[in-house]
C-alpha cells in the first residue's frame, strides 16, 4: 500500500524573518508533510536555516549550500552534524563532475545525505555568486557521471534539466539512484505529450530502467517557488499526471512516496 505522503523536494528559505512559520502553515494547509528547503545565498545562510530546524524540523528538512571554493568533506561531516538532511549545489566554477569535488559527493554518500543539483539554465541575478556563471557546467550528463560513479548516492537534479531535456531524461533511465523534479517553467510551458514523449519507459516496454521501473517513478515534486505559490505547482503537477492518465499509484509515488524513499522519512 502506498503511503500518501506529500514531499516538497525542492523549496528555496525566503527571506523574511517569519518565513519558516508561514512556509509550515501552508505546508500543513496543503497536506504537505516534508518540504526540503535549501538554505539562502550569503555567508551566513547555512547557518540561518540551521537555526530554524530545531522549531520546524518536523517539516522543514534542511538542505545546505555548498560553498565550492571553501568547503570540504568536513564541512559536509558539519553540515550533518548541525541537522541538515541533505545538500544542494549550483554555480560550480567547474562541470559538476570534475573530480575535485569526488570527495564532497563521496562524503554525502558516506553520511547519507541526499543532493539537489541546479540543472540548466539558472536565473540571473545579482545576488553574491551569480556573476560568474557558466551553465554548461550545470548540464545533466554531469549527474550521469556522479551517479555512477557514486551509486549509493541518492541525487536529485531540478527542473528535468531544462533545456537539456533529452539528456536528463536517458541520465534519469539509465542510473537506479538518480531523479529530477519538474520545477521552474517547464510543467507551465510544456505540454504533458512533451513530457510524455521523454519519460517513455515503462516496466513493460521494449526498453527499460535497470530496476523495470517505470519512468515516472523517477520523478519527484518540487515546488521551487515562494510558500505562497506552492499551491499552484501542486495543481501543474495533478494536471499533467491526470492528463497522462498515470495510476493513482504512480502520482502518489511522484507527490511524495519516492522522495520518502530517497529521504528516508515516513512509511517506505
Ligand atoms: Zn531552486
Amino acid at each position: 500500500m502506498t503511503h500518501r505522503l506529500i514531499i516538497d523536494c525542492h523549496h528555496h528559505l525566503g527571506r523574511d524573518p517569519n518565513y519558516a512559520a508561514r512556509l509550515v502553515d501552508e505546508c500543513a494547509r496543503l497536506s504537505i508533510a516534508k518540504v526540503c528547503t535549501i538554505a539562502p545565498f550569503g555567508e551566513e545562510g547555512n547557518d540561518r536555516l540551521a537555526a530554524l530546524l530545531p522549531q520546524y524540523g518536523n517539516t522543514i528538512l534542511g538542505f545546505a549550500l555548498v560553498r565550492w571554493a571553501e568547503d570540504t568533506p568536513d564541512d559536509i561531516v558539519r553540515y550533518h552534524d548541525q541537522g541538515f538532511t541533505g545538500l544542494k549545489f549550483i554555480i560550480p566554477p567547474a562541470p559538476y563532475d570534475d573530480e575535485r569535488w569526488f570527495l564532497l559527493y563521496e562524503k554525502a554518500q558516506d553520511l547519507g545525505m541526499p543532493c539537489l543539483f541546479h540543472l540548466g539554465i539558472v536565473a540571473r541575478s545579482d545576488e553574491p555568486g551569480h556573476m560568474l556563471v557558466r551553465n554548461d557546467y550545470m548540464r545533466p550528463i554531469y549527474l550521469d557521471t556522479i551517479a555512477r560513479r557514486f551509486p549509493r548516492l541518492q541525487i536529485i537534479g531540478a527542473h528535468l534539466g531544462n533545456p537539456w531535456y533529452e539528456e536528463a531524461a536517458m541520465a534519469c533511465r539509465w542510473n537506479p539512484n538518480l531523479y529530477f523534479d519538474l520545477s521552474g517553467s517547464t510543467l507551465k510551458a510544456k505540454k504533458p505529450r512533451f513530457l510524455d514523449e521523454l519519460l517513455w519507459w515503462t516496466p513493460f516496454t521494449r526498453y527499460r530502467d535497470p530496476e523495470g521501473r517505470h519512468a515516472w517513478e523517477k520523478i519527484v515534486f518540487g515546488s521551487d517557488v515562494p510558500y505562497y505559490e506552492i499551491h499552484d505547482v501542486l495543481h501543474d503537477y495533478h494536471c499533467t499526471m491526470s492528463t497522462l492518465g498515470l495510476s493513482e499509484e504512480l502520482k502518489w509515488k511522484v507527490l511524495g512516496g519516492t522522495a520518502a524513499r530517497i529521504l528516508g522519512v515516513g512509511d517506505k
